[in-house]
Formats: structure tokens, sequence, C-alpha cells
């Protein structure tokens, strides 16, 4: 399979090659040139494992199929406790895809622990021997999937840079205490755009990759934009339709809506893929909180990041730059790489863009969108567990709120992708519920599971008290001078 860039179609590379590189030079995103078929009768028989190979499979075709089937099989089996792809019934007709059963119980693991055994071999099949140093700016969940995902790998060693005070008290004892020896992680002075800003620096340094080479290392990301990241979330679409039919809730060939909370547009996207490679997919439907820049760009056809930023309780849609709605746009303006390429230049200009009216009508054929604030979350999390005695975190509320709004098509079944674990947000869960709220997260954690009779992840509740292995508090411009630390 070849892959090719949105903004330059000419170009051609393999799937080790866009992996490695993760963005074009041009600045595009690496895309694939056609979408591999599934047989979807068969597809709907195979367990976690051997759907997750035959979807990689049909993407990363320079890729050893014998070495997919193993890493699938590594990453999510027991990593997952047997629980990759869970479906739950929530209402009538919505469904919950609980992605956050992984180690960091965090749906990005899905990703995150997949990639780095991809970026391994892609190395190993292009020759390329130095040390991959991983620089990471995080507000906190992609930090610890990251640190979890690299950890002890080969070749590879992973920095990780955190906002002071930006993080839950939970997410920064994630990372403080991480396993590894291959791993560092530092508190920032400042916020999470202050760590970003940093860490950008230290990419964009050429003195810095000089020093690098010179130890034949160079700087990678773990960025939500390589196709690495993306590839292994379509596994989870046609696994949770293969369930749907297994319980005899559709017939096989039957269409399914999928409601998606989107921050970078990546989960989301996926399941386009995954209705290109021939998943009956009704609706794609968009969930957004405040930073309901989507929600507007799917009503107009106009994409306007000039915009007031909302901090909300559903933090990792707090975005409002999607990236990977580039790659929606390539492939739904027929290719059309020009086009893409005026579009993001006039984004980087200006802060917006305008689709043509064709593009508009052909991504809404496939989308659906809708926003909810924080009030109305809450109430959403409020009302599941009354009414449905289901515990959702922020984000996932945001996502079921939509689903009901949307306008659906009576009968057909939604699933909505479940992406956090209500305990990663214990405060805001109990809030919601109406519950006083204690000081500490931990505290919190044991308030919301006696006021619900539900139990803690052992990987959140085990944390107290825990060693913390890294303290560093560092200033945004020592970045740069703590990535070259050994
Ligand atoms: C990252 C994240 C999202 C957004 O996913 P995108 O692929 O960036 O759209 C939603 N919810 C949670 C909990 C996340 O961590």
């Amino acid at each position: 399979m070849e892959f090719t860039s949105t903004r330059n179609n000419s170009l051609s590379v393999s799937s080790a090659q866009a992996i490695l590189q993760g963005l074009s030079e041009e600045g595009g995103l690496f895309v694939p040139r056609q979408f591999p078929q599934v047989d979807l009768a068969e597809a709907c028989r195979l367990d976690y494992c051997r759907l997750a190979r035959l979807v990689l499979e049909g993407f990363l075709s320079d890729y050893d199929p014998a070495f997919l089937g193993q890493a699938a099989e590594q990453v999510y089996g027991a990593n997952f406790g047997g629980k990759a792809g869970q479906l739950s019934k929530v209402t009538e007709d919505v469904y919950s895809l609980e992605l956050w059963h992984g180690p960091t119980c965090a749906f990005k693991d899905y990703a995150l622990q997949l990639m780095p055994r991809l970026l391994v071999k892609a190395k190993e099949m292009l020759d390329h021997t130095e040390t991959t140093l991983i620089l990471v700016a995080t507000s906190g969940d992609t930090g610890k999937a990251a640190l979890e995902g690299y950890r002890d790998i080969p070749g590879i060693a992973i920095k990780v840079f955190y906002p002071t005070g930006g993080t839950s008290e939970i997410q920064r004892l994630q990372m403080a205490t991480q396993q590894g020896d291959n791993v560092a992680v530092y508190a920032v002075r400042g916020n999470f755009d202050d760590a970003q800003t940093g860490v950008k620096r230290a990419f964009a340094d050429k003195e810095l990759a000089k020093k690098l080479a010179a130890d034949n290392a160079a700087f990678s990301s773990a960025n939500s934009i390589n196709w690495g990241r993306l590839v292994p979330q379509i596994v989870y679409y046609f696994y949770a339709y293969g369930r749907l039919v297994e319980q005899n809730r559709i017939a096989l060939g039957d269409k399914v809506d999928f409601c998606v909370p989107t921050g970078n547009f990546g989960d989301i996207l996926a399941g386009w893929y995954a209705k290109q490679m021939g998943l009956p997919v009704g609706k794609l439907v968009c969930a957004s909180n405040k930073n309901n820049v989507l929600t507007d760009f799917f009503a107009t056809g106009t994409y306007n990041a000039k915009r007031e930023f909302f901090k909300t309780t559903s933090p990792s849609m707090d975005i409002l730059v999607s990236s990977n709605l580039e790659r929606l746009l390539y492939h739904l303006s027929g290719c059309d790489s020009q086009l893409v390429a005026e579009l993001m230049a006039s984004l980087a200009q200006t802060g917006s863009y305008t689709v043509p009216a064709g593009l508009l009508e052909a991504i809404r054929a496939d989308f659906a969108a809708g926003w909810a604030d924080d009030e109305t979350a809450a109430k959403e999390i409020a009302a599941r567990w009354t009414d449905s005695g289901y515990l959702c975190d922020p984000h996932t509320a945001v996502a079921f709120r939509v689903a009901e709004e949307y306008g659906r098509e009576t009968g057909r079944p939604c699933v909505v992708l479940s992406t956090a674990n209500p305990y990663k947000f214990p405060a805001a869960v109990l809030q919601a519920l109406g519950q006083p709220v204690p000081q500490g997260d931990f505290d919190a954690l044991r308030a919301l599971s006696a006021c619900t009779g539900t139990t803690p992840p052992a990987q959140l509740a085990g944390l107290e008290g825990m060693t913390e292995r890294f303290d560093r508090v560092i200033d945004p411009a020592e970045i740069s001078a703590v990535a070259l630390e050994k």
C-alpha cells in the first residue's frame, strides 16, 4: 500500500516511511492511496487481536504479517485485561464502546501501545540505527499513555513535559511514578502552551539536532497526526459492529451510527476509514464541547479557529485546530492536494478557511455534528447514572448528549465511543451527581466509589502512596537543554 501527502499527491512513500517520518516535508499528512476492503462476515467473527491483524495488514502491507499478528497479540490481549473493544448497552439503541480498559485507562492506549512497535520495526526495515528521542508536551492523558507505550522499547528514549499545576493530581502521579529505564518526566513552570512551545522550539533547533546527530540520535514526536497512531483506531469500529451482530441486535449489513467525542479529529476519522473499507456506517456524529469549532464547520463550511478558547470539564476536547480534518478534506475533495494546501495556508495565515460547496455536501453525507457545554454534560452524567445505571466521564457524556440530539434515524443503533474512565475525573463526576466534592483526588475517588458502589481501576487507586521517581521542575527555556541529558 502506498501513502501520499495531503498537500502533494505526486509523492509516494511506504507505510514504514510514513510512520518513521510522521509528517510530510511540505507539512502535509500521510494518507493511504487506497482503502483495503474487508470481508464483513469474516471480520465480525474474529477476536480483537485477529481483527487488529487483519486491519493492520491491509494498510501496512510492507510489514511482515506475522510481526503484525504478534504485535496485536502483545498489545490487545492480556494488556487490556481481555476487555479490548468492550461494548455495553446503555439505553434502547445506544451503546457505549468502552475504550478505557488499557494500561493507563485512556483510549489513547489503543494507538500508543502499538505505535512504538511499528516505529521500531520501521527503523529496522529502513536501516535506521540511530536512537529515537521522543519529546512530548502534555496536558495529561497523552503523556502517560506515551510513557507506558514507549517504556523499555529498544532504540527509543522518551521525555515528557507537563505544566506544573496544569494536570489533576492523579494524572501527575501517573507520570511521576512511571517505570522504565528510557523514560524521563519534567514539570514545566507555566501552562500547557508554555510546555508545548518549549518542545516545538527544541524540535526546530538546528544546533540541537546537530548535537543529537553527533551522538547518533534524532528527535521524533508521538503526535496524533502520525499514521501509526490512526490505523489502530480503525479496528474497534469493526469490532463493535461485530458484537452487535453477534448479540443479534442487528443483522449483518445493517447500518450503525457512531458518535465520537472529538478533539483532534483522529478517532472519528478512523471510523470514516472503516466505512471506506466496507463497514456499514450510517452517520459519524462529531461531538464537541463548548470549543465547538467543528460543529460550526459542519453547519457552514467555514472552519474558523479565531475564537475564544474555553477550558472545560472535558479537557481532551479543548482544541481549536483539529489537525486530522485535513485528511478528510483530501479524500472527499477527490484527492485534490492543491486545494488542501491552499486551505491549510489560509488557516495558517488568517485562522480560517471555507471549503467549496460540493466538498461540504460530501462531508455532510457522512457526518453529523453537535455540541454540549459543561452544564449539559453534567446533567447527562446524572441522567445516565439515574436512568440507565451507567457511570460515564465528562467526555463520554458530551457524546451521549449529542447522540440523543442529532436527529437519528429511528431504530438505527448508535455506538458512543467512551474515551475515558469516569475515575480519571472523579471530582467533575461527583459534582455532576450532586455530591459534595472533597479536596484531594484520592478522597474524591473514594467518595465516587462509595456513592455509586462502583470500583475504581486498580491502576488509578494504586497510585496513592506510590514512590515518585520524577520531581524535577524546570523553566520552559530549559527544555532544549534537558532534552540532551542522558
Ligand atoms: C484524545 C481524547 C479525545 C479526542 O480524540 P481525538 O482523536 O483527538 O479527536 C477524546 N476524549 C479523550 C478522553 C481523549 O483523551
